[in-house]
């Protein structure tokens, strides 16, 4: 594989104007789709199964190994497969993990039917809340928080003779973690005699240095690919709006291109991709004769499973497929057909400040890696163009790696996390990437907050509270919540509220149908937020028995409500087994939302005199999401579930409090807060 066939020399084009470039006018005669190719001849078809034999070969040796290869090849669906059937670990399971949730269930989904065994017996998944393995299983593909959380159970991951570290190159903060754990776990089975733990790094970047480093000198496998040359064009002006730019050149290439070939779109989140779609269909349906129809296709990692499932079908003859996705698509999600990619440049991704303690998700520019992914995607099957949405001049200018989000996220999960593992020293944990000292300390700090660590002789340890709180598969201000629900007599409210911002959003909200999702929802509108009207919901949903057809009218996803009632029965059986006292606080919201305000007190905004919000953490301006039910009303005092900057700073999923309550919650921290805005 070579780097080298990537870069391409890269044109101009304008978004709206016919581009001359004669290369791609000359490959416009119509083309045949490929008729389906069965399974196996598939997979004797991957590039990788060149380079199979010689792979066994120097896996079965290696403890450790790093492989590279393009987005495609294999590596994913195969090395598993390959290493069973070599019998190289057949001890123990074959564990792959995955960054993403969706990754990690259609993997498997793709194996077991590769392995024309039933999914959940020799090959299964296991993702948070969802766990569909058996005693039979040896391939294991989950989630690398789920990994994590196996660990605290088992840090020599006992159960494991291989565990491969997938996508590594997506530097997500939970492989990071892991590298530290699996390199421990394998040093003290080492150490101790046990059954060796090989473990392989899969990246599709060729910067993996600092893997093979860290893995004492790891040897790096690199996978012949088998990418096609790719045009490069860039835009000559910079794009003042990225998805008008994106629009045009699908529609541009829509009617100059043959139906065969597919497009794909990187736009930044599920609001954008929905809207598009909708766009792109409507203008589909009104085109001149002659030019081919189009099928377009979302895809988002919160998008239900059987339609992100649709990605992978061919379109109806005569059609074009339109994929519209995030950067979910640019590696961790293999889609064949793909000629052209439209790059807009950008992705929405964690910020944070440590100084501040803020973590924004924000839509942010790309790096040149990310860049040469998406662009990557045009070429699997033949020569293939990539539209960058922006000048060339804009792209030297981006950073050339992606930041590993280790370096940009709130870590008050991973130190809790790092302490249930026993580590001995958070600020000397052998990081592949040290994060700052600051917002280490920053984590410390608010896992002191909310009451889960204690200083001890100069050693930072849990709490018994602390402890309890990492039983749960939630971020620590959820855990809090839920063990101080007692306290209120509201803990059957405050799990049926976690669980509900724990899934993908059960609301459904078609944009064509704007009025009647409206007519529909104000029957459960809470004036005290979008917790209490999700609350007003999850009620109306049980007490009528769980309907499919009650939610189809009232625009409710079912799928997720049904993950919802899942995910609460698997937290409620948490609080039993710590024999909590689980009472129903009934028609009272108040102590619910006194019980929201004492756990998730850092993540409060005030109302300010010129009818703006500050948070009360940094003082942050801030405004109402348009999605919540509290956009058009101005409450004193909210707290908030996450903060989303685009064209402005959002807090989103809101709950109205009393600032009373937020004081009694944490009086020393409301003190301090106050004196730094008097300063
Ligand atoms: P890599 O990990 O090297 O990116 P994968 O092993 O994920 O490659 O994918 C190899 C090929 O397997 C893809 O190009 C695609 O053709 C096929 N494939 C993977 N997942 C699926 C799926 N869920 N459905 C259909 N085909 C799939
Ligand atoms: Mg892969």
């Amino acid at each position: 594989m070579s780097q080298d066939s990537y870069h391409p020399p890269a044109k101009k084009f304008k978004p709206g104007s016919p581009h001359s470039n004669p290369n791609w006018r000359g490959a416009m005669q119509p083309g045949p789709r490929k008729q389906p190719v069965p399974i196996d001849q598939q997979r004797r078809g991957l590039p990788i199964y060149q380079a199979r034999a010689q792979l066994i070969g120097q896996l079965r040796q290696l403890e450790s190994a790093v492989i590279i290869g393009e987005t495609g090849s294999g590596k994913t669906t195969q090395i598993p497969q390959y290493l069973y059937e070599a019998s190289i670990g057949r001890q123990g399971i074959i564990g792959v993990t995955q960054p993403r949730r969706v990754a990690a269930i259609s993997l498997a989904a793709r194996v077991s039917e590769e392995r024309k065994t039933e999914l959940g017996k020799l090959v299964g998944y296991s993702v948070r809340f969802e766990d569909v393995t058996s005693e039979e299983t040896k391939i294991k593909f989950l989630t690398d928080g789920m990994l994590l959380r196996e660990a605290i159970g088992d840090p020599l991951m006992r159960r494991y003779s291989v565990v491969i570290l997938d996508e590594a190159h997506e530097r997500t903060v939970h492989t990071d973690v892991l590298f530290g754990v699996v390199k421990t776990a394998q040093r003290k089975r080492k150490e101790l005699g046990k059954l060796p733990l090989k473990v392989i790094i899969m990246s599709a970047t060729m910067d993996v240095d600092l893997f093979s480093q860290y893995f004492n000198g790891a040897p790096v496998l690199y996978l012949e690919g088998r990418q096609h040359p790719i045009q490069v064009f860039y835009t000559k002006q910079p794009q003042s709006d990225y998805l008008q730019a994106a629009l045009v050149t699908v529609f541009q290439i829509h009617q100059e291109a043959p139906s065969s070939h597919d497009i794909l779109v990187f736009l930044t989140g599920q609001e954008e991709i929905e809207a598009m779609t909708k766009t792109c269909r409507d203008i589909a349906k009104h085109l001149p004769d002659g030019c081919p129809q189009m099928t377009v296709m979302p895809l988002y990692a919160s998008l239900p499973h059987s339609q992100q499932l649709r990605v992978f079908q061919n379109a109806p003859k005569d059609h074009r497929k339109v994929i519209i996705s995030t950067n979910i698509a640019e590696t961790s999600i293999t889609i064949t057909g793909i000629k052209y990619v439209v790059d807009t440049g950008m992705v929405k991704a964690k910020k944070y400040n440590p100084e501040s303690g803020l973590e924004i998700l924000a839509v942010q520019r790309i790096s040149k890696a990310q860049a040469w992914q998406r662009t990557g995607r045009a070429g699997r099957e033949d020569s293939g163009i990539c539209y960058r949405l922006y000048t060339e001049d804009e792209f030297e200018k981006l950073e050339k790696m992606t930041v590993p989000e280790i370096q940009r996220c709130n870590l008050a999960s991973v130190v809790l996390q790092l302490l249930v593992l026993r580590v001995p020293n958070i600020l000397t944990f052998d990081f592949v990437s040290k994060p700052s000292q600051d917002s280490l300390q920053s984590a410390i700090e608010q896992l002191d907050l909310l009451g889960a660590v204690e200083k001890k002789e100069d050693q930072l340890i849990l709490t018994p509270l602390g402890k309890k709180m990492a039983a749960f598969p939630l971020e620590p201000k959820f855990s809090k919540t839920i063990l101080i629900s007692s306290k209120f007599h509201c803990t059957e409210e405050i799990l049926t509220i976690v669980a509900l911002l724990s899934v993908d959003s059960v609301l459904h909200n078609p944009p064509a149908k704007r009025d009647e999702v409206q007519a529909a929802r104000r029957k459960f509108i809470s004036s005290e937020g979008d917790h209490m009207t999700l609350l007003n919901i999850y009620r109306a949903f049980k007490n009528l028995g769980k309907n499919k057809e009650w939610c189809r009218e009232n625009f409710i996803n079912s799928r997720n409500m049904m993950m919802v009632l899942e995910v609460r029965a698997q937290l409620r059986d948490i609080c039993i087994k710590m024999s909590m006292p689980i009472e129903s606080s009934r028609t009272d919201t108040r102590n619910i939302r006194q019980c929201l305000a004492h756990g998730m007190f850092m993540n409060a905004a005030e109302l300010q005199p010129d009818g703006t919000y500050t948070t009360v953490e940094t003082h942050q301006l801030v405004s109402i999401h348009p999605s919540s039910f509290l956009f058009h009303c101005k409450p004193a005092c909210v707290i908030y579930n996450e903060l989303l900057h685009t064209s402005k700073c959002y807090m989103r999923d809101l709950c109205v409090v009393d600032a009373d309550w937020l004081f009694e919650a944490a009086p020393e921290y409301f003190r301090r807060k106050l004196k730094r805005t008097k300063n």
